[in-house]
């Protein structure tokens, strides 16, 4: 099936944009709260190089905890396997920011994109350097990959986050606690809410994942990771990367996606496309309520799934 793509994405935006029932926009973290959430944004790259965009493609917003698949490529380079001596890789079954497994697990966290694996993955990145180097090191990366060197900090949110993230400070001192966070906590989190705070907009954001659709390669021919470590970031965007509702994600989009706070989700269709869809407001389980919808809907009608055939998709 080739769906008429541009055709489509004009359709998905002018149906979300006219959406009633948004969710909720994260309250948690101040600054966010300040986000209008009558906006929607969709971007698809393909993997024959065409960048397709609707809506609000163009606004910038928090990619939040989108941000987790880039500190997991860089920590990954950095220290290999050995990553998994101190972060799981099974789903969590509880909210993105519980602290309740940690203690059953003896600090370990179940996977890198709960907050507390994130905590550990951010530790692992600053690799005994002061966070502005790590944070340094993490947008250059992410303007490397999107091929757009305006990606920048949103110094606001950071600063919003870093005056409330208590949930978080308890998660890094309880791993301290258990020797699974290495680094002073107060580094630890100034360069995990930085990375958090990184504003990209839909364009940016389905450019930056291209790498993900392309088995590790970045599409001016580098090699970002290899395939087998491509794929393996996609099964844990596909398991994990919603919170506790990864599963319902698999049931109803059937594609490895990564969502934020912010109410963004990065979604791979490996070999096909790199898509970011973004609205602020948030369902119950803290995923963009409409970016979800914009997802099942783009999934059923050009058939992409990790679970079809390829020549189906
Ligand atoms: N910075 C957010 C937090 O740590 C990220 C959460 C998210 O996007 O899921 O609470």
């Amino acid at each position: 099936m080739v769906p008429d793509l541009p055709a489509l994405v004009d359709e998905i935006a002018t149906t979300m944009q006219a959406m009633e029932d948004r969710g909720q926009v994260a309250s948690y973290i101040p600054e966010l709260a300040k986000v209008d959430p009558a906006q929607f944004g969709i971007a698809i790259a393909t993997a024959d190089g065409r960048l397709l965009v609707g809506g609000d493609a163009d606004t910038g917003f928090s990619i939040q905890s989108i941000s987790k698949v880039f500190a997991l490529t860089l920590a990954l380079g950095k220290v290999g396997d050995q990553l998994w001596d101190r972060v799981g890789r099974e789903p969590s079954g509880n909210a993105f920011n519980s602290i309740v497994q940690l203690e059953q697990e003896q600090g370990i966290p179940r996977n890198p994109f709960i907050n507390a694996g994130a905590i550990v993955v951010s530790d692992v990145n600053l690799g005994g350097h002061q966070p502005r180097v790590a944070i340094g090191e993490m947008l250059r990366f992410v303007r490397y990959l999107a091929g757009d060197d305006a990606i920048a900090i949103n110094e606001e949110v950071a600063a919003s986050e870093t005056a409330t993230g208590f949930r978080n400070m308890a998660l890094a001192n309880y791993m301290r606690a258990f020797g699974n966070v290495r680094h002073p906590v107060d580094l630890v989190l100034g360069s995990y809410f930085h990375q958090c705070a990184i504003e990209m907009n839909c364009r940016q954001l389905a450019l930056a994942g291209r790498y993900l659709m392309l088995d590790g390669r970045h599409p001016d021919g580098g090699r970002v990771v290899s395939p087998g470590r491509a794929r393996r970031i996609n099964a844990l965007m596909l398991t994990c990367g919603h919170y506790d509702a990864s599963g319902d994600f698999a049931f109803r989009v059937g594609i490895p996606g990564k969502s934020g706070v912010g109410g963004g989700i990065l979604a791979i269709v490996p070999g096909r496309a790199s898509i970011a869809v973004w609205s602020p407001g948030l369902n119950e389980n803290g995923n963009s309520q409409l970016g979800t919808q914009a997802l099942e809907l783009l999934a059923r009608r050009t058939g992409w799934s990790v679970f079809s055939p390829p020549d189906a998709r």
